[in-house]
Formats: C-alpha cells, structure tokens, sequence
C-alpha cells in the first residue's frame, strides 16, 4: 500500500475527548474515528487489525468444530419475553420499528440460537453441535471512556454449544478454554492472560473470565501465586478464600481487562424454547449448553494498552496491519527508484508492506513510522544507496542494521 493515497491522516496531538490510551494512539495513527462515546469508525489500518484477528479466532474456532454462521442484529421483544430478559438486561438497547413493534439491538444471541437450534437438533445423533459468528452488539453502557475496551456498538465473537450430557459439555468446555488461550498467545497476550473464576450462575459454580492483565483494565484479578495461569476475579473472592484450582491461599492482586467469558449455562435457555431432543431411548430431553464470547474490538485495543511506548504503536506481526514499513528519504531520482523497486519486488513476494512514498521530511516519516508501529522499518536513503543496502530496524528495538539487497530479500518473508 502506497501511504499517498492510503486514506489516512495522522494526528500529532492527542484527541481531547478521548482519554484512554488505546483510543489516543489509536486515533492519532488513524486507526480508528470516533463518531459518538463508545462509537468507532475503523480506517484502513484500524480495520486490517480487526479481520486479522477475528481471523485467528475464526481459524481457532473452527479447529474446536465451530461452524460460522451470522444472525440478526434487529430482534423481536418476543423472544426476550420468553427468557424474561426484555426487562431484567439493563444493556438493551430497545426501539420501535415497523408500525410501533418492540425490538432490541443484538447485545448477545441465546434469545435467537437458542430456537434455530431447536430446528436443526432432533435427536441425540444430532449432537454435539458448534455455532458461531463474528459481529457487531449493541450495549448501553453507562461508561464508555475506555476506548476499543467498552463500545457501545462493538464487534463480539460468540459461540454457543449444544450436548446431549453434562460430561459432553464439560469436555467441550475444557476444549474451548485451551482454543482461547491458543487465541490470545497468536495476539501476543498469552503471557499476560490470566484463566479467571468469575460467578456462575445456577447452573455452576463458576463461570471463567480471560483476563489480561493491564493498569487499564477495569477489573480486579487475585493471581494464585501457586498456578501457572489461575486467577479469581474479585467479585467472588470474599466467598472463594482458596484457589479453585490447586487449594492454595497466596495471591497477587492485579487490574485486568476481560477479553474473554465461557460459561456452562446448562438448560437456561433449553427450557424456555423447549429445546429438546431424543435421547438413544427415545426419551426427550433438554439441551445441555454453552456459551463462549470474546471481543475482537476489546482484544485490539488491550493489545494496544500492553503494547507501546511513548513514540505510538507497537503491534505483534500477527495482527499488524502490514508487517513492513517502507520508508524512502529524501527527493534524489535514484532513492525513488530503489525504493519503488524494492517495494514492487515485495509485493510481487506477496510480502505485507506500507510504502512510505510522500515528499516528506525525514523526521516527519520516522515519527509516524514509530506512532503507526508496524513490526519492521525498511529506509532507503542517499546513505543507504551508497553502501548498496537497505537498513532495517525492528519496532521495538533501538538498534538498526543494514542489510545488502539480495541478503535483504532472503531474510524478508
Ligand atoms: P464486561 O463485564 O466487561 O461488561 P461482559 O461480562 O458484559 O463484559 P460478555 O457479555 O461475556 O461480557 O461478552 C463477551 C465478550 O465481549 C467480553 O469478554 C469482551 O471481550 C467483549 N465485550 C463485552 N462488552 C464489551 C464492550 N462494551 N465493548 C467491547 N467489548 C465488549
Ligand atoms: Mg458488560
């Protein structure tokens, strides 16, 4: 991508109604544009972080058996009338449509899962089954301050499954938890990501939070001292003295972002739409489910929270939104040429790369190179040419090298 016509303006100064970092950096780089409180607007950039990591979630969904479907965003309050959620979820965004008819923005989907799976689930050869999809919800939060982290229209991944017993599920559940930490280690999160007993609601004891640990993050994690990844979130921990895990008592006390939340909700919504199947008797039975969120929207911006400096961005090669940054110096003819050159020879290698090409001073490309924080900084200069190389210096690194041009074409994959 050329950056002359990449349409995006960065921003020297920080925005003054936004307050969180992710936001701050995320706006100046031209990531993403506010519209309302909690209301973005993904660029370019912004949105290439986006798919890239709604596309690792969707591969590691799909390698657990999860199937990918989409559902709507405008549902009926009949539906929720049947869960008695229409006036107990105080998130719902609520509107009149089509001649005074009660409908909700999506804030979660087990109001309409639930019953499209009452047509695909007859019998117990039936299960288990997978369904997930990637999409925007709606929520009325009371704060939105924090950026990507609280959205009031945000992108979620959910997914729900469907078992004939409880062992199916708690299997499955086991399953899911080990694709989320999977997830968040290709996010570059896994070493500060946290598997978090949170409550459970009745059908048990606890349900489990993914938290990052951040000084931006909302919630109060206790870290069992003894486990490798085990936290309990601080709602329960007056009434949870030991670790579920391994019965120790020592922990430290951390801020920490949600960016995940499994939970066995066993027939909570089976039974209000009559989900039901025949057991190998030929007995009906309700469904057994479970249900497992994570926000792309949120991961992204606690990845940029955990990752940068006072310069701007730093992001993993993962999820960048290109993996080089290509900077040309100066106006000679021949820095232009070697630069379009090498630029062409790496799109031809389908290699991911931001071309910087406007007639701009140098220390204006450095320090938006810095603040975009692509994972590699690729100069061509007038001093460059003269040693026949290219230099080459990681975005989180201080030291640059320079690299010969048929050594350079090896090393860049
Ligand atoms: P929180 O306690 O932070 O409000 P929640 O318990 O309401 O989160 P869930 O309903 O379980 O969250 O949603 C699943 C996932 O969706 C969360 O783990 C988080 O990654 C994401 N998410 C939830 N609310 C928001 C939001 N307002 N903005 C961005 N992402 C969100
Ligand atoms: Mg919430």
């Amino acid at each position: 991508m050329r950056q002359s016509v990449l349409a995006t303006k960065t921003l020297r100064e920080a925005p003054k109604d936004e307050t969180s970092v992710n936001a701050i950096l995320l706006t100046r780089a031209a990531f993403i544009d506010k519209l309302a409180a909690g209301i973005y607007s993904f660029l370019p950039l912004g949105l290439r972080v986006l798919r890239k990591i709604e596309n690792i979630i969707r591969e590691e969904m799909a390698a657990i058996g999860g199937q990918e479907i989409l559902m709507p965003s405008l549902l009926p309050k009949e539906n929720w009338d049947k869960t008695d959620r229409w006036d107990h979820f105080d998130a719902l965004i609520k509107l009149k449509a089509f001649g005074e008819k009660d409908f909700t923005l999506g804030a979660t989907h087990e109001e309409v899962i639930s019953p499209l799976a009452k047509k695909m689930v007859l019998s117990y050869k039936d299960l288990p089954l997978y369904l997930f999809q990637i999409q925007t919800k709606f929520r009325n939060e009371a704060r939105a301050k924090s950026g990507l982290l609280r959205g009031r229209e945000f992108s979620m991944k959910d997914l729900y499954s469907f078992h004939a017993s409880q062992e199916d599920l708690d299997a499955y559940y086991q399953q899911a938890t080990a694709a989320y930490f999977k997830i968040f280690e290709r996010c570059g999160l896994g070493e500060k990501t946290y598997l978090t007993a949170a409550s459970g609601g009745s059908f048990s004891k606890y349900s489990h939070e993914f938290q990052a640990v951040s000084g931006a993050g909302e919630d109060t994690i206790f870290i069992c001292d003894n486990c490798a990844n085990f936290a309990i979130n601080k709602e329960i921990k007056a009434e949870t003295p030991a670790c579920p895990a391994c019965g120790g008592m020592g922990f430290s006390e951390a801020k920490a972002i949600e960016v995940g939340n499994i939970f066995k909700l066993g027939t909570k919504y089976s039974e209000p739409f009559d989900l039901k199947f025949k057991d190998q008797n030929g007995q009906e039975q309700f469904v057994i489910m479970g249900c497992y969120g994570l926000g792309p929207s949120r991961l992204m911006g606690a990845i940029v929270e955990t990752s940068h400096d006072e310069q701007g961005l730093i992001w993993p090669e993962s999820v960048a939104p290109y993996k080089y940054h290509l900077l040309a110096l100066g106006d000679e003819e021949a820095v232009k040429k070697a630069a379009d050159e090498l630029y062409n020879k790496l799109i031809a290698e389908n290699i991911e790369v931001l071309y910087d090409d406007r007639a701009l001073p140098a220390g204006q490309k450095f320090a938006e190179a810095d603040l975009i924080g692509l994972p590699w900084r690729l100069v061509v200069s007038e001093k460059t040419l003269k040693e026949n190389s290219v230099e080459i210096k990681k975005r989180a690194e201080k030291e640059t090298k320079l690299l010969g041009k048929n050594e350079l074409l090896a090393t860049l994959k």
